[in-house]
């Protein structure tokens, strides 16, 4: 038997370490998704990818093969819900899931989502612009005319519904922090929540060019509410405060500080991680943090990052 139990028991170590070598394979593929070097310089063509076929494939991986770019377009189509982008939206939501269903008794636990492509899919106003961001129309999806409020545009990510409110019943707080600014904190949580819990009348339908589709409430749980210190807001959305508005929880030599002083904007990752730092410094452990920029998700502060897709735009 002594002698049987040894090659079983190498047999068993032999498979150990080749499952772990495959676990510590994923890890790294995972781990391999990485910053952008936006000084990368291409030696030849063959480096990058030409700019319409990449258009033609993120058309392709929303689902949108025969799509049309433009305020004349096909962006008015509903997000599809069976393609790749969306499949793998909740793939990353069901990850997610399980990292903090398995956490579900950490003390005064708290999840912080961002906002655009990570709850909300912009995918129409890609369309729209043709991958051509402009603060004016972009607004307008967003839910505001100039400064009038004429409804939201933008759905639910994939499966992020589901994580949210699951999280929710496990009794995390949930933040959100997002590059928006205050002046669009209100139709912000009119499109995560609903109109009506934003204190904004009910808007039915939104037309814009000539094209009518129905007003989007998500239907996300209202945020945890918590003083973010600027704004006079007090319910879990962090908007981007204007320059000269910035609390003082974020003036700090690591945070916003050096751009507070010279009259700045701060960076996504200073301005997010130093309000995840805030948030944590009101007693909340940030078990997991969820955005598609990069800059969503550095600088610490969260015990876990989870990255979802976003193709179209990269923001440092
Ligand atoms: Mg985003």
């Amino acid at each position: 038997m002594k002698r049987l139990s040894r090659p079983r028991r190498s047999l068993w170590l032999v498979l150990g370490l080749v499952i772990g070598g495959l676990v510590t394979a994923a890890t790294v593929a995972v781990a391999g998704l990485q910053p952008a070097d936006l000084n990368f310089t291409p030696h030849s063509e063959s480096q990058m990818t030409n700019i319409d076929v990449g258009r033609a494939w993120a058309k392709n991986y929303y689902g949108a093969h025969t799509a049309t770019s433009g305020p004349n377009g096909t962006w008015d189509t509903p997000l599809n819900l069976e393609s790749n982008y969306a499949n793998e939206a909740r793939s990353v939501a069901e990850q997610s899931d399980h990292w903090l269903a398995a956490r579900s008794r950490v003390p005064h636990r708290a999840i912080v989502l961002d906002v655009d492509d990570t709850t909300l899919t912009t995918w129409n106003y890609e369309l729209y612009s043709n991958w051509d961001f402009n603060p004016t129309t972009n607004a307008q999806f967003v839910g505001l005319t100039g400064n009038t409020w004429t409804g939201n545009m933008f759905p639910p990510t994939p499966g992020m519904l589901d994580l949210v409110s699951h999280a929710n019943a496990l009794n995390y707080a949930i933040f959100w922090i997002t590059g928006r600014g205050d002046a669009q904190h209100a139709a912000t949580i009119a499109n995560l929540v609903d109109d009506t819990a934003a204190g904004l009348p009910n808007i039915d339908t939104v037309t814009l060019n000539g094209k009518t589709i129905p007003e989007v409430d998500a239907g996300y749980v209202m945020p945890t509410p918590i003083d973010i210190g600027h704004g006079g807001f007090a319910d879990g959305l962090f908007t981007k405060p204007p320059i000269g508005s910035y609390p003082t929880y974020l003036d700090k030599p690591e945070f916003c500080g050096p751009y507070i002083h010279t009259g700045r904007s701060c960076p996504t990752i200073q301005y997010k991680s130093g309000t995840r730092a805030y948030i944590e410094s009101q007693g909340y452990d940030i078990v997991a943090d969820l955005g598609d920029q990069f800059s969503d998700l550095e600088g610490g502060f969260a015990n876990k990052t989870f990255k979802m897709p976003n193709p179209n735009y990269y923001l440092p």
